[in-house]
């Protein structure tokens, strides 16, 4: 979840990430184009970037299968519609740009108007060090807002976009349950075998798996990537992360909390923000060494004890008198498919987003956030690589 971390960016007066909004987005994509293409796909990974790359063969009738390894599609985006009178968002929650972004990520002008969206302008924010708690001037909240407009959906999710938008359309072709271990591209045509054994064929394939897992090796390419895209794959930062929604009697937190941590961020905020909801949420969002101090902790009650005391600090026992005893909690960091949250796409070179986006033997395509080179990362950046990766794949001919 970027809009904290961009706050604390804003305050600190670093202007880099929050340039790249008014950057400028490509007039057309791959939904826009129409190809001949004499050959077949198969894209590992039904998140974002492979669904969106999905639509794209599915609407130009290419021989295609997704290949995804755990039992549902959508990757770092899922929600829960039961946990409270709203639906919530367990992945990706934010639009980090103005809401014409899902116009040109559907491909379908107006889409965003048909939308509600919530303007995410902050109204009521603290920075917490562990001993002082301290408004954020509102004059400095307005001046992150017109400089880094960002929405939230108020009434679905980015699941229910992309599922709309992109999965729905290409579900006939996901075969769920199917781990990638192998990528074999020495012969003429390459080689995809999943852990049960099963072997598949295809002309060319496009990984859209994260980098957390292109980094834990567990796919063997063969030939072996070069040193070079290993060294860059290597280099890209993916913090580990956990998100919590705790559900309360009352709110009696402000829109957010910044705490103060020396890597990766963490912060309570207020997941029911401007929503059409009764239900008093709080969500928890914590990257690096801070979200391995929880995972660390033996029990999911004692992460749950354990986050209600550093409110019940902040709060003078304010969040053990009005919790309500229900809560969830995910494990990006230890999902072994994800391995990790995201990728801050400004962080990456342009020299290594090149070296990262080059194909192996014209054959095998990557795709997802970290690869986009309009660098809108999060879904955007995801769904624009997916459309970016599958446009080319599609014009290398041989
Ligand atoms: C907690 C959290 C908060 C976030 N907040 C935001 C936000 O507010 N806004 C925003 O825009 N973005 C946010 N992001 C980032 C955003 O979710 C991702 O950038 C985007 O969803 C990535 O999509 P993807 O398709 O590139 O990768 P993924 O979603 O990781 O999809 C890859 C797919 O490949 C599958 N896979 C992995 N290994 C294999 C294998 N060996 N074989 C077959 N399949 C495999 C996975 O199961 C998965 O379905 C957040 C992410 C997290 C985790």
């Amino acid at each position: 979840m970027f809009g904290l971390n961009s706050l604390v960016w804003l305050l600190v007066g670093c202007f880099q990430w929050g340039s790249r909004a008014g950057r400028k987005l490509p007039d057309y994509t791959a939904l826009d184009k129409s190809y001949e293409y004499d050959g077949d796909v198969i894209i590992i990974g039904a998140g974002a970037a492979g669904l969106a790359a999905a639509r794209v063969l599915e609407e130009n009738d290419v021989e295609y299968i997704v290949l995804e390894a755990t039992d549902h599609y959508g990757g770092r985006l899922q929600e829960d519609r039961d946990f409270a009178d709203f639906p919530i968002d367990l992945g990706a929650e934010w639009i980090h740009n103005n809401p014409e972004i899902l116009d040109v990520l559907s491909g379908e002008d107006g889409v965003s108007e048909t939308i509600d969206l919530v303007p995410h302008q902050l109204e009521d924010v603290y920075r917490w060090d562990g001993e002082e708690y301290k408004e954020v001037p509102q004059s400095a909240l307005n001046g992150l807002f017109s400089f880094f407009p960002e929405h939230k959906f108020k009434n679905s999710t980015w699941f229910s976009f992309v599922e709309e938008h992109f999965a729905k359309k290409v579900a006939h072709r996901i075969q769920t349950n199917s781990p990638v271990t192998r990528i074999d591209y020495s012969a003429d045509t390459v080689e995809v075998t999943t852990q049960s054994g099963d072997v598949f064929e295809a002309d060319k394939v496009l990984v859209t798996v994260s980098v957390g897992v292109l980094k834990s090796e567990t796919i063997e390419f063969i030939p072996e990537m070069s040193e070079t895209k290993k060294t860059a794959i290597d280099s890209v930062p993916f913090l580990p992360g956990v998100k919590m929604f705790l559900k309360f009697s009352d709110p009696f937190y402000p829109d957010v909390v910044y705490c103060s941590v020396e890597t990766g961020e963490k912060a309570f905020y207020d997941i029911a923000f401007k929503k059409d909801a009764e239900d008093s949420v709080l969500g928890v969002l914590v990257t690096g060494p801070a979200a391995e101090a929880y995972t660390a902790l033996s029990s999911e009650t004692e992460i749950i004890d354990t986050v209600l005391a550093e409110l019940d600090v902040i709060f003078d026992g304010a969040a053990s008198t009005n919790y309500l005893g229900e809560y969830r909690i995910e494990k990006w960091g230890e999902r072994p498919y994800t391995q990790g949250t995201w990728v801050e796409g400004f962080r990456v070179s342009k020299r290594t987003r090149k070296t990262l986006n080059e194909p192996l033997d014209g054959r095998v395509y990557f795709a997802g956030e970290v690869y986009d080179v309009y660098q809108q990362m999060g879904v955007p950046g995801s769904i624009l690589s997916g459309l970016n990766a599958i446009d080319r794949l599609l014009r290398d001919q041989d």
